[in-house]
């Protein structure tokens, strides 16, 4: 996975500053364009994918399960003339509890702030409710956009013009831009439509930060990422971790990390610790690996998994989850 991330967008990554000598990727002035992008998008779609893959790097998690994204994430794209700063919010979705209030505030909030929108839709399933939901809002939003159907590479190459037409219908005609984010394809010229809809601006970002994300919540993430992936279907929206310490001993280049994965229920405990702890153990090992790899150095994580019941309608306690 990380060795293709090289293919994307080529000198365009954080971290790769090409400050002269190209050709202008929005084809404008040549004056800087910057600015903030809503990614928007139901839940599934791809959008977490889809930023990770733009920005090079893992900013946002990724997960089969809906509404994996708690937390609006930051990722920067840098390019010779333009820095988009995306922003992955948590999906659209009619508020059930006090999580997806929160939620829906949070991307109302958002659209208010922004200078542009990059709506995500599937090609693997359907228009729905949602869809409209989310192209409506943008209507009346009236901010510039940018549409791209992701997983193009999981249906037949032949029902993709009818897909794109139905999509195209969707949002009034405007373009629409075929993609894979899991494969890495379409996201050049992905990269050059979002340049163009930026307003001048500066650089928001000094080149190199790809997110704006403490470290804390990064590892937090992180660890609730392989917790959803390696409990499938149990335990989908009830998962909270905490960083209790966080604490780096240079002379030994380690990282040490306590964490509790933190869950409603006696049941979602034992799925989450699982036989002789294994589960538990498999969710620390596969988390240490990438955080290590992020980080560059040897990690020591201590994972324990707590139950605080009813935490999703503790308003102070989401409060400190988003
Ligand atoms: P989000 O909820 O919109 O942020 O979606 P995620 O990025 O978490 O992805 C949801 C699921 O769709 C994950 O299993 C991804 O691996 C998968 N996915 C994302 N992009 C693509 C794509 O381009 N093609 C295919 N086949 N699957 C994808
Ligand atoms: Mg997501």
């Amino acid at each position: 996975m990380d060795d293709d991330l090289a293919n994307v967008a080529p000198g365009q990554s954080a971290g790769q500053p090409h400050e002269s000598g190209e050709t202008r990727p929005d084809g404008s002035d040549g004056s800087f364009r910057s600015g903030f992008i809503a990614v928007l998008g139901r839940p599934n779609v791809g959008k977490s994918t889809l930023v990770n893959r733009l920005v090079g790097q893992k900013v946002s998690i990724v997960s089969d399960h809906p509404q994996t994204t708690r937390r609006r994430i930051s990722g920067v794209v840098n390019g010779p003339t333009f820095q988009v700063v995306l922003l992955d919010l948590p999906g659209f979705q009619r508020p059930f509890d006090t999580l997806t209030r929160r939620m829906q505030a949070a991307i109302d909030t958002a659209l208010a702030e922004v200078d542009g929108a990059l709506f995500v839709l599937s090609a693997a399933e359907p228009i729905g409710g949602g869809d409209r939901f989310i192209a409506n809002a943008l209507t009346a939003s009236s901010l510039p956009s940018v549409v791209v159907l992701n997983k193009v590479d999981a249906v037949p190459a032949r029902t993709l013009p009818d897909k794109l037409q139905r999509a195209r219908e969707l949002v009034g005609g405007q373009d629409v831009w075929p993609v894979s984010a899991l494969r890495g394809e379409g996201l050049n010229e992905l990269i050059v439509e979002l340049a163009a809809a930026l307003p001048p601006g500066p650089r928001y970002f000094p080149v190199g930060q790809t997110s704006d994300q403490p470290l804390h919540q990064l590892v937090a993430e992180l660890i609730r990422e392989k917790a959803l992936q390696l409990t499938r279907e149990e335990v989908p929206h009830a998962i909270a971790v905490e960083i209790e310490s966080l604490e780096e001993i240079r002379q030994r280049s380690l990282v040490e990390i306590d964490a509790h994965i933190v869950v409603e229920h006696d049941s979602q405990k034992a799925i989450l610790i699982g036989k002789n702890g294994a589960v538990v153990k498999a969710i620390g090992t596969a988390a240490r690996r990438e955080i290590e790899a992020i980080l560059g150095v040897r990690v020591f994580l201590g994972l324990r998994v707590k139950v605080r019941r009813h935490w999703r309608r503790d308003e102070g306690y989401v409060e400190r989850q988003l």
